[in-house]
This record gives C-alpha cells, structure tokens and sequence, in this order.
C-alpha cells in the first residue's frame, strides 16, 4: 500500500486521478492518508529542504512494507545534480520507506497529473530499489533530461517487472 499525505491544500480530484495511476503502474493500492504540516526544521523560508523533511516528516498509520509519499506545493532547496544545482521536484529514500515531490514548478491544469504522475512513479520507484532506466519512455528515466517532463507516466517492462520483484520480495 501506497499511503499519500499531502503537505498543503491540494484538489482532491488530483489527488484521486494520481491514486489511480500509481496503481496501474505498480500494481499496488494508492490511499489518501491526510494533511499534514511541513515540519518547521525543513522549512527554509518559503522553501522545503526535501532531505531533511523525508528524515522529519510526522509518520502516519502503516503497515512494513507500506511507502509514505508526501506530496507539498512549496518549492524545494536546490540540490546539487549531475546537471549542475538546480531544483528537483522529488526526492526520495533509496530502498527506504518515504518519498516527497512538490508541485511547484509543474505545468498546470491538464498537464499537471500526468507531470506529477511521472514524478511520483519515478521517486516510488527509488524507495524499491530501482535505478535509472536507459528508456526515455519509462517514468524510471533521468528526471533532469528535457524529455522527462513530456510523455506518459509509465514504467518500460523492465522497471515494471523489477518493481514487481522487489514489492514481492517485500512482502515475505
Ligand atoms: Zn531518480
Ligand atoms: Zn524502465
């Protein structure tokens, strides 16, 4: 089970839609556990340092081999890529329990789910282990190449069949 917290006031529609795509690409249950508050040591003005709110984020109600994704509107600090230091918009735990992603910076409207969408598959992705992936379709793709932020929030067979591995792995 997925357990999704939101940081700040986001649609519920969204958030729903969101659900639903992280179950097909997982094949795993997608649950809104709430609102919480961004803790106050990862606040940076009206910023978030996503590290230290993945180490500081109140828990919520789950099981061993549930995953946390808090989702915020805010900006996160810039973190230091291959790219250079830039803006990142999600950040997770490798092989651990929690990711975060923000919606700032994203497209709005329409574009915004299946943005946000690839991002969230993408950090989740992380917390079972999964590396980059060479295929510039899959949501496992280096998030900072131009092409991430178009195409549709969807794991390649190999990344799906990985996950799949790695979440029964989980469960025994
Ligand atoms: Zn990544
Ligand atoms: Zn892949």
């Amino acid at each position: 089970m997925i357990r999704l917290v939101t940081l700040d006031t986001l649609e519920r529609e969204t958030l729903d839609k969101l659900c639903r795509i992280v179950f097909q690409a997982y094949g795993l249950g997608c649950e809104l556990a709430g609102e919480l508050q961004v803790p106050k040591e990862a606040l940076k003005g009206d910023s978030v340092d996503a590290t230290v709110l993945l180490e500081r984020a109140p828990a919520v109600k789950s099981f061993a081999d549930d995953k946390i994704l808090y989702v915020t509107t805010r900006p996160f600090l810039n973190r230091e890529l291959p790219s250079g230091k830039a803006p990142t918009p999600g950040l997770s735990q490798y092989g651990g329990e929690r990711a975060v992603v923000s919606t700032h910076g994203l497209p709005g409207g329409e574009a915004l789910l299946k943005r946000l969408a690839k991002q969230v598959i993408h950090d989740i992705g992380h917390l079972w282990d999964l590396h980059h992936c060479l295929d510039p379709r899959c949501a496992m793709y280096a998030p900072w190449a131009p092409s991430f932020s178009t195409g549709e929030p969807i794991l390649c067979t190999f990344c799906r069949e990985k996950s799949e591995q790695r979440i029964r792995m989980a469960k025994t």
